[in-house]
């Protein structure tokens, strides 16, 4: 058989015992259901606030303890779990109306509106969100650290989220008053820039800032936590603009997302050393979310402005990410790192950048949204499957089973959340002989509260992609199964390599094949008629159903690889560990070596 798969440019390493799969039955369909994984992931989102405390929600997870939960910077005056505070609850806050509109659900519950005014209850006066510095440094009240760290400071990380989520309420809702406290928060945003002639930055990237001085703890001396870091860090910045923009049409927001991108692009942020991403490689070093959380901005402008400037700097920095992971959505939480951990920021991160990629007009992107998500989101989130209880139940043989099923009871709220830092294929990336002790690094798994609202977005960004409807037609970007205003679209199971499109408007279609699929075997068919394939749409990589009428069918199929893939992972320098991977198209069957504890691809 003639193979002409690609796959060298879509699968780093070597390849080999590739054969092509070409079902003669009846497609299956795919059993990978992102309604099902929003429904589970509001379970969390729901379980996870704590109604007496005002809905502060839990940073500090520990699945397989007892507690789950043990405060990893001790409880104080500002929160039970001060590390939460303008980070978890604000990332959480996107997400509920996100997973109810794929869930299917209207109306907000009291958790989702707590969570809510607790976060309106951080803004001043001055309309930026102030808090405890908690989250930012990882410490308090550390004998070296400054006196600042006491009290509140201004945030523009948890401002910049809270704009986002005023300025999708009012996309939602078209309640002016929206589009107006949107204003007032993008108007103080905008006065702590500094400027380099028309390129702005922030000094000290996401440092909190009090009185016109930034908290950017360079003289404060050692154990000040991550702040030190965070300092010379990128900040969070332009999504937030590009987003506000996008629902409320403010043009100044979108040329103050020119400028800050500009300024990325040029450098102009002082003092960054290693942490700046190297404009013609893509590479920097440290803590990968805090990149590529900036990065996603760059990408979405270059999407909605068509300016390639962005779209390349985005491009080199999501690929050395990359290069630093899988193909199958893991990737490092740091570069580099001592052991390989993922963070779900970072794949969620990484799923928004491939998206807005794709939607700037390059479409092969859209098979890195499909593999993260269909892999490591699928296989990353949180239920008490029988091997987690078995676990369990035997790292707590010394308590009464009563104790041990009450902790269970407690678990179930967490159902649907995400596994923060998953190794390759192991929901423990924490092993040690005393697992199972409380604590968010003792137990065993990591689910620190960052991640799980994250991983979400991942899911939501994939969910957004499949059917869009744009000028030109309607475009079919992925194999996943929605229900769509334009269209329905049903996908056959990966290894059966194809989806059928119910068409719900008239107008032209536009149906995307994975980039690696063999284009002498793509077949297309219009109700039960073949059609010969034409090709169109950007970057050439769909086919094109001409003027297609309400209640027709569209059926495509392509061959499907099935194949073994070895590579030596990169973010553990010296380690090299090799790899192996066994494929179905764009789906994981299994990963070597298999996780010890709880394997999360083996089936
Ligand atoms: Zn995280």
């Amino acid at each position: 058989m003639q193979m002409n798969h690609s796959l060298g440019s879509s699968f780093r390493g070597e390849i080999s015992n590739l054969t092509i799969h070409r079902s003669d039955k009846v497609p299956a369909a795919d059993d990978l259901d992102l309604r099902r994984m929003a429904a589970a992931a509001l379970n969390y989102l729901r379980g996870n606030p704590d109604p007496a405390r005002n809905y502060e929600c839990k940073f500090s997870l520990g699945p397989l303890g007892i507690p789950a939960l043990v405060p990893f910077l001790a409880s104080n005056q500002y929160g039970f779990d001060p590390i939460s505070l303008g980070d978890t609850d604000c990332r959480m806050d996107w997400q509920y109306p996100h997973m109810r509109a794929m869930a299917g659900e209207p109306h907000a519950d009291a958790v989702e509106i707590g969570v809510r005014r607790r976060i309106q209850s951080y803004q001043r006066a001055d309309g930026l969100l102030w808090m405890n510095p908690a989250a930012w440094a990882g410490t308090l009240d550390s004998p070296s650290a400054r006196e600042g760290l006491k009290h509140e400071w201004a945030f523009t990380w948890a401002t910049g989220k809270w704009l986002v989520s005023l300025a999708e309420e009012y996309e939602r809702s078209r309640d002016a008053r929206f589009a107006q406290e949107a204003r007032v928060i993008f108007q103080a945003l905008a006065k702590l820039l500094s400027w380099d002639g028309q390129r702005a930055f922030l000094p000290y990237g996401l440092a909190p800032w009090r009185n016109g001085e930034w908290l950017h703890m360079q003289d404060a001396g050692k154990n000040c936590g991550w702040g030190g870091e965070h300092s010379h860090n990128y900040p969070f910045f332009v999504e937030p603009m590009v987003r506000y923009w996008e629902c409320c049409g403010d043009a100044e927001a979108l040329a103050l997302a020119r400028a800050m991108a500009d300024g990325h692009l040029a450098g102009v942020q002082p003092d960054m050393e290693e942490l700046r991403i190297d404009p013609v490689t893509g590479a920097f070093a440290k803590h990968v979310h805090l990149h590529t959380h900036e990065v996603w901005g760059v990408a979405h402008l270059g999407a909605v402005t068509g300016d390639p400037r962005y779209l390349d700097w985005a491009e080199q920095a999501y690929r050395f990410v990359l290069s630093q992971g899988t193909d199958f959505g893991w990737y490092p939480e740091y570069i580099p790192q001592h052991e390989y951990r993922t963070e779900i920021c970072v794949v969620g991160d990484m799923t928004s950048i491939a998206a807005c990629l794709a939607r700037g007009g390059r479409p092969e992107f859209w098979d890195h949204v499909e593999r993260t998500v269909r892999n490591e989101l699928r296989r990353s989130q949180f239920f008490l499957t029988p091997a987690f209880v078995a676990l369990f139940r035997k790292i707590h043989p010394d308590l009464p089973t009563a104790d041990v099923d009450q902790a269970l009871a407690e678990l179930r709220k967490l159902e649907g959340g995400f596994v923060a830092q998953a190794t390759f294929d192991d929901w423990v990336g924490y092993p040690s002989p005393t697992m199972g002790a409380p604590g968010m690094y003792a137990n065993g798994i990591q689910m620190m509260g960052c991640c799980p609202p994250e991983g979400m977005r991942g899911l939501w960004e994939a969910w957004q992609g499949i059917v869009e409807a744009r000028p030109a037609g309607v475009f079919i970007n992925l194999p996943f199964s929605r229900d769509h205003a334009a269209a329905q679209v049903t996908a056959f199971r990966p290894a059966d390599g194809g989806f059928r499109v119910a068409a719900k408007q008239a107008g032209d279609y536009f149906l995307r094949p994975p980039t690696w699929a063999d284009r002498a075997a793509v077949k297309l068919q219009r109700g039960d008629k073949s059609v010969a394939p034409v090709w169109g749409g950007p970057a050439n990589a769909y086919l094109l159903c001409q003027a297609v009428q309400p209640g027709e069918s569209l059926t495509l199929h392509w061959a499907v690889p099935q194949f073994k893939q070895v590579f030596a992972a990169q973010s553990v320098p010296g380690r090299n560990q090799s790899v192996t991977v066994e494929w179905s198209g764009n789906e994981v069957l299994s990963v070597d070596p298999r996780g010890q504890y709880l394997p999360m691809f083996q089936t």
